[in-house]
C-alpha cells in the first residue's frame, strides 16, 4: 500500500513549500499539478498548448485532462512508496476518479488531508511577492521568505521568476475559483474522516511542525 497525502488550500497557502518538506521528511515523491503543466507548457506538448489559456485566466484546466496527466504521472516507479499531492486534486470529480485510480491500482487510499486555512486577504500579498524557481518548483517571497541571493535558487542556483498568473487580476479570479470548485473537497474529505485543518498564517517552520504532527 502506498502512503498518499493530499494538501488542501487556496492559491498561496503554501502548498508547494510545505510539499518540498514533507516530502523530504517522509521520503515520498511530491507530485504538483500546476509544476506538470508548466512544464508541459515550456516543452510546448500538446497538453501544455490546450493547458495554456485556463491557466493565463486562472481557471482551473478540464478535469479529464488534468485526471490522465496525474494517472500517468502516478504510474511513475517513484509513487509506488507513496506521494504528497499539492494541486491536485482541485474539483470533487477528480477526487472521485484519484479514488478509484488508488483502488484500481492497488495503491490503497487517501490516508491524510491537511487542509492549510489561509484567510483571501493575505494570500493576494503572499502570491504578489512569490519568485518561483524554473528547474526545480522551489518558491521563495520577497519579504517572507526571501533567497539568500536575489534572483536566484537557494537549492539549485537557477534563476527565478515571478508566474505569469500571479498578477493581481489573475489572483483575484483564481481565488474565486477556488472558493467555487474546491473548496467542496475540504467536506469530502472530512466525511471519509482523513482531514486535518492547519493554521496556514503562522510562519512557514510552524506551519511545517503542526503539518508533520498532523500526518506522523
Ligand atoms: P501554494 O503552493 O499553496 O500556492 P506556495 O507554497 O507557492 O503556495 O506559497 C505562496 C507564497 O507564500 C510563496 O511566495 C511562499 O514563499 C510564501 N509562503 C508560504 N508559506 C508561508 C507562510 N507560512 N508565511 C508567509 N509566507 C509564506
Ligand atoms: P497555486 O500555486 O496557486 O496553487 P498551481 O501552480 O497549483 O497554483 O496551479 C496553476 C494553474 O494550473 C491553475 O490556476 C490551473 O489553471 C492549473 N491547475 C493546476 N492544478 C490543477 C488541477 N488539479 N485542476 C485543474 N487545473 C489545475
Amino acid at each position: 500500500m502506498a502512503d498518499l497525502i493530499v494538501l488542501l488550500g487556496p492559491p498561496g497557502a503554501g502548498k508547494g513549500t510545505q510539499a518540498k518538506v514533507l516530502s523530504r521528511e517522509l521520503n515520498l515523491a511530491h507530485i504538483s499539478s500546476g509544476d506538470l503543466f508548466r512544464d508541459h507548457l515550456s516543452r510546448k506538448t500538446e497538453l501544455g498548448v490546450l493547458a495554456q489559456g485556463y491557466m493565463q485566466r486562472g481557471e482551473l484546466v478540464p478535469d479529464n485532462v488534468t485526471i490522465s496527466m496525474i494517472r500517468e504521472r502516478m504510474a511513475n516507479t517513484d509513487c509506488a512508496k507513496g506521494a504528497i499531492l499539492d494541486g491536485f486534486p482541485r474539483t470533487v470529480p477528480q477526487a472521485e476518479a484519484l479514488d478509484l485510480f488508488l483502488a484500481d491500482s492497488k495503491m490503497g487510499a487517501v490516508r491524510k488531508a491537511p487542509y492549510i486555512k489561509v484567510e483571501a486577504q493575505v494570500l493576494v500579498e503572499r502570491l504578489g511577492g512569490r519568485w518561483s524557481c524554473r528547474a526545480g518548483g522551489h518558491v521563495y517571497h520577497e519579504k517572507f521568505n526571501p533567497p539568500k541571493a536575489a534572483g536566484v535558487c537557494d537549492v539549485d542556483g537557477s534563476a527565478l521568476y515571478q508566474r505569469e498568473d500571479d498578477k493581481a487580476e489573475t489572483v483575484a479570479n483564481r481565488i474565486r475559483v477556488y472558493f467555487e470548485q474546491t473548496t467542496p473537497l475540504i467536506e469530502y474529505y472530512r466525511r471519509k474522516g482523513v482531514l486535518a485543518e492547519i493554521d496556514g498564517a503562522m510562519p512557514i517552520e510552524d506551519v511545517t511542525r503542526e503539518l508533520l504532527a498532523s500526518v506522523r
